[in-house]
């Protein structure tokens, strides 16, 4: 007697995500809205001026905070250069090259910030 192995909704792993199919306790849909490229707790700056205009942009790499504290912390970086910036995957894009101000500013915040490459 074959018995029939692809079961859809299994009845003893509870209910079922009906968007991703996982049981709920390991759904796969509530993932955090950001990523967080790397988390040692090292604030990286770079520059990156390939396939950007003029000075390129700034990138802020691994300021592991909450959505809202990450924007509000934009916010003030956007304003201290008087430049536009964007987040993007947990990525801080600041427009134009403003690595030494943005080192200081959050050494001064109490992040370990290291420049890199550029
Ligand atoms: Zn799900």
């Amino acid at each position: 007697m074959a018995r029939d192995s692809t079961l859809v909704y299994s009845t003893d792993s509870g209910r079922m995500c009906p968007d991703c199919r996982h049981p709920l306790a390991q759904c796969q849909c509530q993932k955090p809205p950001m990523a967080r490229p790397s988390a040692d707790g090292i604030v990286r700056l770079r520059r990156e001026t390939k396939g950007r205009k003029g000075k390129g942009v700034t990138l802020i790499d691994g300021l592991d905070l909450e959505d809202a504290a990450l924007e509000s912390l934009v916010k003030t970086l956007k304003n201290r250069c008087g430049s536009g910036g964007s987040i993007r995957d947990g990525i801080v894009e600041i427009q134009g090259d403003h690595r030494q101000l943005l080192y200081r500013f959050l050494q001064e915040q109490g992040f370990k910030v290291k420049l890199a490459g550029g």
